[in-house]
């Protein structure tokens, strides 16, 4: 059994990874936080938060007080509140999966260097599907390049703070990568949209002469994240060392 702490326990994706753990037969909850002072810290059961009913695990409001009672932490926060649960996940030796998107170039140093020493899993989108569209995408790009214009479009809720969404980003490396391996350089376009309660959709054309083809992928609720970052925290479970992220998991390198 793979005991997890959810950092971020309140928010959003909070409240649904916690869902998932509780689901999961081969997980269990035993820590959950929010942020210093937050709601909640020290009264307040994980479980009823995300609505699943008690789970004997209080919000705290410090992960550092709770760390030693979990194997994994799943963090999906702000990139600051992050790297300060790096940080502690580095003292305690333990090993952690990373959701939150918008770091800049000098946090994801941070991210890498605790990979050197311990066991990491970030990736910016941890839906199956969308991992299996990063694969076609790379795919589309080594047959079509050179001879099209390539948009990706990305729509969010109106609170997310990034944009392009870090998932919108992976896929144009993605396509980058694929097209410089065979010698082109088509210029790629990014569109992000803000609005009401979209939970995440991604639409990337190549747009040719007289045709197009376009890879969509909608999130229709927040569990697919979920349910990918608690597969990611079991999958963890014999690794030490290393930066590793959802094509590891699923097994698509
Ligand atoms: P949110 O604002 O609803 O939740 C973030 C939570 O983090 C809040 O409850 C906040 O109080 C908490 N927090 C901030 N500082 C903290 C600290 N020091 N300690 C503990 N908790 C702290 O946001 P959200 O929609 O849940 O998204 C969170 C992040 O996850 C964003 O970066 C988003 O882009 C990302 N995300 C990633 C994926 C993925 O698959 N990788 C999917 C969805 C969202």
């Amino acid at each position: 059994m793979t005991k997890i702490a959810v950092v971020g326990a309140t928010g959003r994706m909070g409240k649904v990874l916690i869902t998932a753990v509780s689901a999961n037969e081969k997980a269990t909850l035993t820590a959950a936080s929010v942020r210093p002072g937050g709601e909640g810290a020290g009264s307040v059961d994980a479980g009823a938060i995300a609505g699943v009913g008690d789970l004997g695990v209080l919000l705290v409001d410090d992960l550092a007080a709770v760390i030693n009672q979990c194997d994994v932490v799943i963090d999906f926060t702000t990139p600051q509140a992050t790297l300060e649960h790096l940080e502690i996940c580095a003292n305690a030796n333990k090993k952690i999966v990373v959701g939150t998107t918008g770091f800049s170039p000098e946090q994801l140093k941070q991210l890498q260097t605790f990979s050197e020493s311990h066991a990491i899993v970030f990736a910016p989108n941890f839906s199956i599907g969308v991992n299996a569209a990063f694969h076609l995408l790379g795919v589309a790009a080594e047959i079509l390049g050179g001879d099209v214009e390539i948009d990706i479009t990305e729509a969010h809720h109106k609170h997310k703070i990034d944009a392009p969404s870090g998932t919108a980003l992976r896929m144009g490396e993605i396509i980058q990568n694929s097209l410089s391996l065979n010698g082109h350089d088509d210029q790629l376009n990014y569109n992000s949209i803000r609005a009401g309660d979209i939970v995440g959709e991604h639409t990337v054309m190549f747009v040719g002469a007289g045709e197009r083809i376009e890879i969509t992928h909608r999130a229709m609720s927040r569990m697919n994240f979920a349910t990918g970052a608690v597969r990611a925290a079991l999958w963890l479970e014999d690794k030490s060392v290393g930066m590793f992220d959802m094509q590891d998991v699923l097994g698509l390198k």
